[in-house]
């Protein structure tokens, strides 16, 4: 297997553990939720970045034509998957419980969001595909959502009343489909073409439609401000790596 392949399924690993921690967090009080906020907001700036200044000029690289309707797609993807099917949905704590009086609607979050965490996956593997700088800021991206992403999964499960472990068993299994996400990019590096851009699209999605609405419903400054910090340190990190 060559270094890369490896780096990047440790990383996938790294991601899913992430997954794991945000529902400790909750289940287990593991850590200080108040953090939580702020890497929200963070991940937001940063993964909006990610997505615009990363992911599509390398989309419209590899298949010109094609990037736009492919990026489109992988938006609508999480929308369809997200959004539509589900009732019911929002990125935080999961705090309506009468939401979720009907029985499989956890799992129907479950499987939406296990869709949308198999990209983050996707994502990981087709940016080492491409390049190692790349691989290594997607996988930033999508680290920095996922312990928030764990907690709603487990928040989600809590809130249906399905107890501790049934949460935590959630955040394995969206775990597990962003660690399947990036083998399956590396079984099949050929989709390298149509998966970035369908991943830079759920990227896309992910920073704009789940995270920053979270943010906006703060009030004050400070948690509008990560956001610009986030894309800050992104075009920072390219200064100093890429020299812009
Ligand atoms: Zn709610
Ligand atoms: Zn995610």
């Amino acid at each position: 297997m060559p270094p890369a392949y490896r780096l990047a399924l440790a990383l996938g690993l790294l991601a899913a553990l992430a997954n794991i921690f945000g529902g400790l967090v909750l289940t287990g009080r593991a850590w200080e939720r108040r953090y939580l906020r702020y890497f929200v907001a963070l991940g937001a700036g940063f993964m909006l970045g990610t997505a615009l200044l990363e992911m599509l000029p390398e989309s419209w690289k590899l298949d010109p034509a094609r990037a736009p309707f492919l990026l489109l797609g992988g938006y609508l993807l999480v929308h369809l998957v997200e959004h539509s099917f589900i009732p019911h949905f929002h990125f935080g704590e999961e705090t309506h419980a009468g939401a979720f009086s009907h029985g499989h609607l956890p799992l129907s979050v479950m499987a939406g969001l296990g869709i949308h965490t198999l990209f983050d996956g996707v994502a990981i593997g087709s940016g080492f595909l491409v390049s190692s700088w790349l691989g290594w800021i997607i996988f930033l991206a999508v680290f920095m959502h996922k312990i928030p992403e764990g907690f709603t999964m487990a928040s989600v499960m809590l809130a249906a009343g399905r107890g501790h472990r049934a949460a935590l068993l959630a955040t394995v299994a969206i775990g597990v489909a962003s660690l399947l996400g990036v083998a399956l990019m590396l079984l099949f590096p050929l989709g390298l073409p149509q998966a970035l851009p369908v991943a830079a699209g759920v990227t896309l999605y992910v920073a704009t439609t789940d995270l920053v609405p979270e943010v906006n419903r703060e009030p004050g400054i400070r948690m509008a401000a990560g956001v610009f910090l986030g894309v800050a340190i992104l075009v920072g990190l390219r200064l100093v790596f890429q020299g812009l």
